[in-house]
């Protein structure tokens, strides 16, 4: 049997046999704190409510690197902003004179290093995440070029001058705050809008009214809850979060099916592209790409070392694109955009798996990512990195776990191994650039989320006491009290220590 074969078989034989077993007690019951001498921290876990209605078209974004809350975020907000203004009645057009966009805390931080002001820039000239051109992002840097756009028939210019780096420090109730303006010729605001940048690329502003989508037929707000619905319908994890799709988006299967494809193409496309690019990576400091070199390298390596290598190559080649300004996936974020990619190519290229069975794993991660960041964050501005790269490795556990025929229960456990084991996880990007530490930590991502679907197929359910809420709910509690130094003010840590005085 060649090595190809052997890890698919391997990989469907243990993921899907033992923790498919019908009837395995079911996961998710707490320690009693009569376990311990002192009667437990005194208070307990309550997993929890509510109704996810966000769609995994909001949570796989296709956008230009390095940063989903200070890239792709940032191009989406002003692209809604131009189409605030475009909106105005035409006497408060008339009186409009420039549009001014004030970033706050860690976007004025490490905005630079994340191409924030070409993003902003870009999304007011009318450029869309998906199809954004990194050369056009890149003419959008010179400090002395002026860039005409027409919103609404009125003709703007906007250059480095519209933007206003602002306090990192503040009192919104998001880190990533931006603040955008239409002003008159007096400075006087003829439309102001206070965004939010939450992280995953995703965005909203004060007063945001409802934006009107379906009812989720699945109700859930938990892993716990997920797991009755479940057991309730008699349904599989994927059929659930399809139905949910097709009625919050109001679409049909094959418009699902469609996003999932562009998806698993970007990741599987970013991999191929990485691994033939040479030199260095846009920055400050000298950083040479290594994807390709480490890849190459793994051809005169054992198997299991040439396995290992490969795996890190893929997730590095897709980060190394991403701080070069190609597009990349959020998944959850652009800064961890090379975790899932790395084991999208294993499934692809080692396993084998059909296509069918990749969009079903992607439909596991996007489980695994929505819960995340609803009951905790994908931010590294709010969580630090285990909100990026450890959900990250948790949605890519889930995935090779369930693409392979993994019970609900395994691929649950999947993903709370693969993100326990980030828990702490601080994020601390030398200069702000998404360098180091963050290109070779998607590679231990993607690693450690091989490893986790493993150890899941091993497991006994019913001698396991972590759940993915309960794990979840530790990720917020210990990334809130992260100092704000390591929640990627690039202040702390290693943004610290490895520059010299
Ligand atoms: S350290 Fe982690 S969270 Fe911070 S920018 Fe890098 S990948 Fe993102």
């Amino acid at each position: 049997m060649d090595r190809r074969n052997f890890l698919k078989m391997t990989m469907l034989s243990s993921l899907g046999l033992g923790l498919l077993c019908k009837g395995a007690p079911a996961l998710a019951r707490g320690i009693p704190a009569r376990a311990f001498p002192d009667g437990g921290p005194g208070r307990g876990f309550v997993p929890p409510t509510g109704v996810i209605r966000t769609p995994l078209v909001d949570l796989f974004k296709v956008g230009p690197g390095p940063s989903s809350s200070h890239t792709v975020a940032p191009l989406r907000i002003a692209s809604n902003f131009r189409q605030a203004v475009a909106e105005l009645p035409a006497p408060a057009l008339a009186r409009a004179a420039r549009i001014e966009a004030r970033l706050y805390g860690s976007l004025s931080a490490t905005g630079r290093g994340h191409r924030t002001d070409r993003a902003i820039l870009a999304g007011l000239l009318g450029q869309r995440p998906e199809t954004c051109d990194p050369k056009i992002m890149d003419s959008l840097a010179d400090p002395k070029a002026t860039f005409s756009t027409t919103i609404g028939g009125r003709s703007f210019s906007v250059s480095q001058a519209t933007l206003v780096w602002d306090a990192v420090e503040h009192s919104f109730p998001f880190s990533n705050t931006l603040v955008m303006r239409l002003l008159d010729a007096g400075g006087k605001p003829l439309l102001e809008r206070e965004y939010y940048s939450p992280g995953g690329g995703f965005f909203l502003w004060k007063g945001q009214p409802d934006p009107g989508r379906g009812e989720p037929p699945h109700r859930f707000g938990s892993m716990a809850q997920f797991r009755k619905v479940a057991g309730d319908t008699g349904k599989p994890l994927h059929q659930i979060m399809l139905e949910n799709e097709t009625a919050i988006l109001g679409v049909d299967e094959k418009q699902v099916y469609a996003h999932l494809d562009l998806v698993l193409k970007t990741m599987d496309d970013g991999v191929d592209q990485g691994l033939k690019e040479e030199g260095l990576l846009p920055g400050p400091f000298e950083f040479y790409r290594k994807a390709k070199r480490i890849h190459d390298q793994a051809k005169g390596m054992s198997e299991g070392d040439g396995f290992m290598q490969r795996i890190s190559s893929y997730a590095m080649a897709v980060s190394e694109g991403n701080a070069a300004g190609h597009l990349a996936v959020t998944a959850p974020t652009l800064g961890s955009a090379g975790t899932m990619p790395a084991l999208v190519y294993v499934m692809k290229r080692h396993l084998k798996l059909s296509q069918e069975d990749m969009r079903r794993g992607l439909l596991a991660a996007g489980l695994v990512g929505l819960l995340c960041k609803t009951n905790a964050s994908v931010a590294g501005a709010e969580v630090g990195c285990q909100g990026e790269i450890g959900v990250a490795s948790s949605m890519a556990a889930a995935m090779l776990a369930y693409a392979t025929g993994a019970s609900l229960e395994a691929t649950e456990l999947a993903a709370t191994i693969a993100l326990e084991h980030h828990l702490g996880m601080s994020c601390d990007p030398v200069g702000g650039f998404v360098l180091i530490p963050c290109i070779e930590r998607n590679a231990f991502g993607a690693l450690k989320a091989y490893n986790a679907a493993l150890m899941a197929k091993s497991e006994i359910a019913s001698q396991h006491w972590e759940d993915l809420d309960r794990v979840i709910a530790a990720m917020l509690e210990t990334g809130k009290a992260l100092p704000p130094q390591f929640r990627e003010m690039g202040t702390g840590g290693l943004g610290v220590s490895m520059v010299d005085c």
